[in-house]
């Protein structure tokens, strides 16, 4: 799997042997991913265009990394938390953790074929997409998650 989430879902199993730990970041990355997949698309068709490209999920993920809770400050992410992990505990359990990987892999690589342009819409989404670059490079977070996403965002970008 070479799309652009699978070295972070690496990134944190390596830092940490702590089951419940991982539980818990698999979770958060799961949300981001869905978040950054939802970010883009708005993107996307604000560009005019019709196909997500790899920059578009790229910056997207930076922004939804970058601007955190504040930014989706949706009053279900708490619940969204709790099912993704209650998901995912029983995929573990399961062992179908490789067919889950699997299916977000082909959805992701069949969104991969377009360019990127740049929109030139001035709507929130838009101006937080543009403008993500300049934020992302001089940000330094302090909390262990952030940290671990943005070095694993930062080496595969
Ligand atoms: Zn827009």
């Amino acid at each position: 799997m070479n799309s652009d989430f699978s070295f972070m879902k690496t990134g944190f199993t390596q830092q940490n042997d702590n089951k419940d730990e991982i539980t818990n970041m698999l979770s958060i990355l799961n949300i981001f991913m869905e978040d950054a997949i939802r970010l883009s698309e708005i993107y996307t068709l604000h560009s005019n265009r019709k196909i997500i490209s790899k920059e578009d999920i790229q910056n997207a993920l930076k922004v939804r990394t970058f601007w955190g809770d504040n930014f989706w400050n949706l009053p279900n992410v708490q619940q969204r938390l709790i099912d993704t992990k209650a998901e995912i505990i029983q995929e573990m359990e399961m062992e179908n953790e490789n067919e889950m990987e699997n299916e977000m892999e082909n959805e992701m690589e069949n969104e991969m074929e377009e360019t990127y342009t740049k929109s030139q819409c001035n709507c929130e989404i838009c101006t937080y997409m543009n403008n993500i670059n300049s934020n992302w490079i001089t940000w330094n977070p302090s909390d262990q998650i952030n940290k671990i996403l943005k070095n694993s965002i930062d080496k595969n970008t």
